[in-house]
């Protein structure tokens, strides 16, 4: 039996795939330097299936060896201000929840230690990040002297590391061993029962309920809804202490200490296997018919001779592009992340340019890849004396 077919949350063989791609680039944010190597971008399948145990979702095709998360690796939102203001909030709340003054953070995962640099800033903290995308020279506020940069992969080399808030932000769906990786993080955390866990993740609930095929994709090897997360967690030893969604719904946070799984709170919303298993139906008896409008949307923008631009490089428009198999039909990709202008989109080989591109471009069409960055995005394209017609996925 190979890895894909058991559920890596609950170990059960009951799964049922429910969409399938062929052919997707196996990374969205490597960064790719010309259009002919990201053309010919390695390829997997995607094959999801839905748990019926557990109501976990996995990508039962799912190769994990082809994978290469270095630093050219550009998963930043940062540049964002409706990002940014996310992860302040965000920063502020763990601080007055968890009180992290003095205290020491371990963020696992942590890019190019963004959230974890801001959450030191804000509570007065200390902090180790793990990543293997870690890159010093973006690192330069005067915090980073309490903060220590590993630039690997986390894993049980370092189990002797201690903190007291551990945090792992949109890392576990990339992770095919769910489980095994969570009950490793819960192992370091023996004789430490105080010690506080924070997860974010995106929400699989939104991706099944909007059919939002945008966003499943080769890297996100594994989906989570509320009741998956929360009984992983508690399979593998962890108290929950909280369950909610953020950012517009999309994220899907939990925190937790390490303790009897059977005590403290119960969140009604994690007895959600019935829910789960109708929006898995659901999704599947509508995608088909949501790829249709979207390609016609396209079609009507070439038919009426009009140009149009996707704004947003990251992962959404990989799996838009590739998913609809869209291809000269969109001849450019925008992203404000300037560390990506002039560099190439992985398995479609569209150009990625500045939104100061659009001055001379002037495309009648945007199509955001995130409706939470209209408002922005609608700004930026006024300040530039541009108005073309603005949609999003
Ligand atoms: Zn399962």
């Amino acid at each position: 039996m190979s890895i894909g077919e058991q559920c890596q949350a609950c170990g059960s063989t009951n799964l049922d795939v429910f969409f399938k791609v062929q052919k997707v680039p196996v990374h969205s944010c490597l960064m790719v330097k010309s259009r002919e190597e990201a053309l010919a971008f390695p390829r997997g399948d995607l094959a999801i299936g839905f748990c019926n145990e557990c109501g976990f979702m996995q990508n039962t095709a799912f190769d994990p060896s082809v994978h290469n998360y270095s630093p050219d690796y550009e998963e930043t939102q940062g540049f964002s201000p409706r990002f940014r203001d996310f992860q302040t909030e965000l920063c502020a709340t763990q601080d007055a929840k968890y009180d992290l003054s003095g205290k020491t953070v371990l963020e696992l995962g942590c890019g190019k230690g963004e959230f974890l640099v801001q959450l030191c800033e804000i509570s007065g903290a200390s902090g180790i990040g793990i990543d293997p995308s870690y890159r010093p020279e973006r690192t330069t506020s005067a915090v980073a002297e309490r903060i220590e940069f590993i630039v690997d992969f986390y894993s049980e080399k370092f189990s002797h590391l201690t903190a007291d808030y551990v945090c792992c932000r949109h890392t576990l769906e990339h992770i095919q061993p769910v489980k095994e990786f969570v009950q490793m993080v819960r192992n370091t955390l023996e004789g430490r029962p105080d010690t506080i866990v924070f997860f974010e993740i995106p929400d699989g609930e939104r991706v099944l309920v909007d059919q939002a095929f945008e966003d499943i994709y080769y890297e996100h090897c594994t989906y989570f809804t509320k009741g998956s997360l929360a009984r992983l967690f508690r399979s593998c030893g962890f108290e929950i202490l909280d369950l909610y969604k953020g950012f517009d719904d999309q994220y899907l946070m939990i925190e937790c200490k390490p303790g009897d799984p059977t005590q403290g709170k119960r969140f009604p919303e994690e007895d959600d296997l019935e829910q789960t298993k109708g929006q898995v139906a659901e999704f599947r008896s509508k995608v088909e018919e949501k790829f249709k409008r979207f390609r016609a949307d396209i079609q009507r923008i070439v038919d009426a001779g009009e140009k149009v631009v996707l704004w947003g490089s990251g992962s959404k428009a990989v799996s838009y592009l590739t998913t609809l198999g869209i291809t000269t039909e969109v001849e450019y990709v925008v992203d404000i992340n300037p560390h990506k202008w002039g560099k190439f989109v992985a398995g479609t080989g569209h150009e990625i340019v500045s939104p100061e591109f659009l001055k001379e471009y002037k495309p009648e069409n945007v199509l955001v890849m995130n409706a939470i960055y209209v408002p922005e995005i609608t700004q930026s394209l006024l300040d530039m004396g541009l108005s073309p017609k603005i949609d999003a996925v």
